[in-house]
């Protein structure tokens, strides 16, 4: 049975508590809910449950407009950096990512500024620079990006270029004496990753990934529900993250440019979330890569990994990721206290929607807390530039690229050996991490 109305009463007898308390406890105050179904010893109809009203009214709350939601998160000091106190970032690459989202998310952000460009194409990088008010000066090639060393206005470097050029980058903008954000994946290999952290060791200057998602306050729900047992132990995550990559011959589709094919790219975000969701690192993966025979767009580069991985608590992971799939980008996280929660859709930019199901007496009540939206790419900006001016480690520093190499890694060996691979343990799991930033759901 199912039942998507929205609910809007408030005469809620022992099940409309329990759910209350469940929204107070995840520190949710507004959710919408619906009765999804009715365990198997539940004989009765919707209607005959309460005196004639449906089962949605049963357990329904009373869900402030939209609009004050909105105004809710909108109050409180603003806290914003005035201009020249801010983190000066020059942006690396302007393609799609760059100039569709990193670029406005600067709109938003409370610490970070752009203040140079860094591109192949000066005409593209002059036009970009007067739309973001950015001076002429500040424009740089790849060949004198070495120059930023005498650029004071130039804290950071965010490299936003293809997966095989972020070693080069993020070196020398290490050796010009600025920090780095860097996009996912850190590189091609985990050998790389490791050269790309001690040059910015030895430069005594910060390395962050742009994990956007472990910074997007949806995930970080999810996560802390996981973390506290909200449901009980999370015992099962299964991830998907799936795309029809478009026509050959882009570079994500090279192997020397790409690293590899779905996974490095978009299966990437399921391995990374699982760990985050989790707290934990996998001791095993199991794998499977699959290329449909004679699609021109997967001579060098795999279609298709499906992999598992086990974790020291007992977890099991399942993920699947494909670049000649119509899209999906979901996960579900199942816990042993008659829960489940997850996304869908979990790794988009925009939209995101969190969901969780829970046994209550006969019913299985499933719920959908309205968190409003957050630009996941000013919260990583704002991150890190806070990083710079505590002088503090970002929370998702470069070991944490080098980890999803090193699983990365173990996949494609799995599915080349047809045989699982262990992985080293780690005791501590977070240790590498700076603080996470507040959370304000
Ligand atoms: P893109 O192809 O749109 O842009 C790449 C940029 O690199 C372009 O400006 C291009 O001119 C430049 N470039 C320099 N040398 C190049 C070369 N040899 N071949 C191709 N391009 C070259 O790519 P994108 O989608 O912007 O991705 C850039 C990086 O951002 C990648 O590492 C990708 O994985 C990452 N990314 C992250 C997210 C996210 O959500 N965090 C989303 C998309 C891309």
């Amino acid at each position: 049975m199912e039942n998507n109305e929205p609910t809007n009463t408030n005469n809620t007898p022992a099940i409309g508590y329990n759910r209350r308390r469940f929204m107070e406890d995840a520190g949710i105050g507004i959710l919408a809910a619906t009765v999804i179904g009715e365990l198997a010893s539940c004989s009765s109809s919707a209607q005959s449950v309460n005196g004639g009203k449906s089962l949605a009214d049963t357990i329904s709350v009373n869900l402030p407009p939209r609009d004050a939601l909105s105004e809710q998160k909108l109050s409180g000091p603003p806290a914003l950096l005035p201009p020249q106190k801010r983190i000066g970032f020059a942006i690396v690459g302007l393609g799609d990512l760059a100039l569709n989202q990193i670029m406005p998310a600067f709109g938003s952000s409370k610490y970070a500024k752009p203040v140079a460009l860094v591109s192949g194409h000066p005409d593209k990088a002059q036009k970009v620079a007067a739309q973001y008010g950015i001076a002429p000066k500040n424009i740089y090639s790849y060949q004198n990006f070495d120059q930023i060393k005498n650029n004071p206005d130039i804290d950071a470097v965010y490299i936003v270029l293809p997966n095989s050029m972020h070693e080069e980058f993020t070196i020398r903008a290490a050796k010009a004496g600025k920090h780095v954000l860097c996009e996912k994946p850190m590189a091609n290999s985990a050998e790389q990753a490791r050269r790309m952290i001690k040059a910015c060791k030895d430069a005594g200057k910060k390395l962050m990934i742009a994990y956007r998602i472990q910074y997007e306050p949806h995930n970080r729900l999810a996560m802390k529900w996981a973390r506290d047992k909200h449901f009980g132990r999370v015992k099962i995550i299964e991830l998907a993250n799936t795309q029809n990559a478009g026509a050959p011959g882009q570079w994500r589709l090279k192997k020397a440019l790409a690293g590899g094919g779905s996974l490095p790219d978009i299966g990437l975000y399921c391995l990374n979330t699982s760990r985050f969701i989790l707290g934990e690192e996998p001791e095993m993966v199991m794998a499977t890569v699959y290329s449909t025979p004679g699609d021109p767009r997967f001579k060098e580069v795999e279609e298709s990994v499906l992999w598992q991985m086990h974790f020291p608590s007992g977890a099991l992971v399942n993920a699947t990721t494909s670049y000649g799939t119509h899209k999906s980008r979901r996960y579900r996280c199942y816990a042993d206290n008659g829960g489940w929660f997850g996304l869908d859709p979990a790794f988009d930019y925009q939209r995101l929607q969190i969901e969780a199901s829970q046994a209550q007496g006969n019913l299985e009540v499933k719920q959908s807390p309205d968190m409003g939206e957050k630009d996941q790419f000013t919260l990583e900006l704002d991150h890190m530039a806070q990083c710079i001016l505590e002088n503090k480690t970002p929370y998702t520093p470069g070991e944490e690229g080098l980890q999803d190499h090193i699983i990365m890694e173990a996949i494609y060996e799995s599915a080349r050996t047809g045989k699982p691979v262990k992985l080293n343990k780690i005791d501590k799991p977070d240790a590498f991490r700076g603080s996470a930033p507040k959370d304000e759901f």
